[in-house]
């Protein structure tokens, strides 16, 4: 089974990877993962459909940007200068995005999992805009003035057999299993409609659904399943933290499986980003490079936050810096090709032990600085 790791698609809201390092933790995260792998590089993923988005655009003085050229010059301004990524970026409006999109519903339409059914929902009378239940205004333009409106929509049936999540959409070992998650995760109406008023999306006009775009929960998941089709993997890991897959988890129960391909999520913590400075001192102790700061921040932490359920504590900070130097400091001249190959096996299997283990950490290291030897022995002496 060939896995390919892919960050959980970023919304492109108002920051930078400089002001919030904790955005790119599944990005790292992954990519941190794939090299571990032999992997190539991965595109990083983008969500940009939202309404937060659609407004920003109408504001700023150009509509006359079309709006993929406009998420897109958002986007590139998140990276500091120079360090766009190799494998480049993919929204999830891409015309990629779009076409398997296309076909998984089609199929799923075939299925029956998927209709095409008439539906009354809650609308603003002023925009159109589908406001949800409850008297509160229009998210899109403020109005208070709603309606029920009938029309066609996409509507997903939740598998009555199975589960919203089971053993097997999760990329972990069986110890590591997140009941409380399966269990939220299913906590959810039996009908969702899939189909969304949106100024930017992916156009259900080709099912007969005009002004209407796909959930952007379930594109998401066809995002992760378009670029691994790229990297022709068998299995997607969505890197993801526990809240964001319990949001996304029920619209994407059809669409974790395509053509031979599936998705499984590899949930992540989050990271004490804001008290990183409190290491000073330890820095200071270990006369800590800028090379090795930074490989602790975006090379390690992201790793250790597959070992916490929520959030690594800022007291957690210097012992996992201890750590981390200890095996730094443990690296072998030689890789041990066998302790390598059981760590990629750990990887593949989604056993996360070997991250707080030294002999394990400190291969790893090595492996980043010279070429991955062979299972045969070392690749060179
Ligand atoms: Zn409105």
């Amino acid at each position: 089974m060939r896995h390919l790791f892919l960050n959980g698609p970023v919304q492109n809201g108002p920051f930078t990877f400089a002001t919030r390092p904790g955005k790119a933790v599944g990005i790292r995260l992954a990519a941190a993962l794939n090299a571990i792998l032999g992997l190539p590089p991965t595109p990083h993923l983008w969500n940009t459909v939202t309404l937060a988005g659609d407004l920003r655009h109408r504001e700023a003085d150009g509509p006359t940007i079309p709006r993929q050229r406009f998420e897109a010059d958002l986007i590139t301004d998140k990276y500091p200068p120079g360090q766009f990524p190799v494998g480049g970026i993919m929204t999830d409006t891409d015309a990629e995005v779009a076409r398997l999109a296309l076909e998984m519903i089609e199929n799923n339409l075939c299925a029956g999992t998927l209709t095409i059914s008439r539906e009354t929902v809650p609308s603003c009378r002023a925009c159109g805009h589908m406001t949800g239940t409850g008297s509160h205004p229009c998210n899109a333009c403020g109005s208070t003035d709603t309606e029920d409106r009938t029309g066609l929509h996409l509507v997903a049936e939740l598998a009555k057999d199975r589960p919203v999540l089971d053993r097997s959409d999760i990329h972990a070992s069986h110890r590591q299993q997140p009941r409380h998650l399966q269990n939220t995760a299913g906590n959810v109406a039996e009908r969702l409609i899939l189909s969304r008023t949106r100024d930017h999306g992916i156009d259900l006009s080709p099912h007969g659904l005009d002004g209407l775009v796909l959930d952007p929960r379930v594109g998401i998941h066809v995002t992760v399943l378009a670029a691994a089709r790229r990297h022709e993997a068998d299995t997607a890991v969505m890197t993801i933290t526990e809240n964001a897959a319990n949001h996304i988890a029920a619209h994407g129960q059809h669409f974790r499986e395509h053509g031979g391909a599936r998705l499984q999520y590899a949930l992540h913590g989050y990271l004490p980003y804001d008290h990183t400075a409190s290491l000073q001192p330890l820095h200071e102790a270990y006369r800590a490079t800028q090379a090795i700061k930074e490989s602790f921040e975006t090379w390690f932490l992201p790793l250790f936050s597959l070992r916490t359920k929520t959030a690594t504590s800022p007291e957690q900070l210097p012992a996992l810096f201890k750590h981390y130097m200890r095996a730094h400091l443990a690296q072998p001249a030689e890789v041990n090709a066998a302790a390598f190959n059981a760590v990629q096996h750990a990887v593949g299997a989604g056993n996360v032990s070997w991250i707080t283990n030294k002999q394990g950490l400190a291969n790893v290291m090595a492996a980043r600085r010279a070429p991955i030897p062979s299972a045969a022995g070392p690749a060179h002496g």
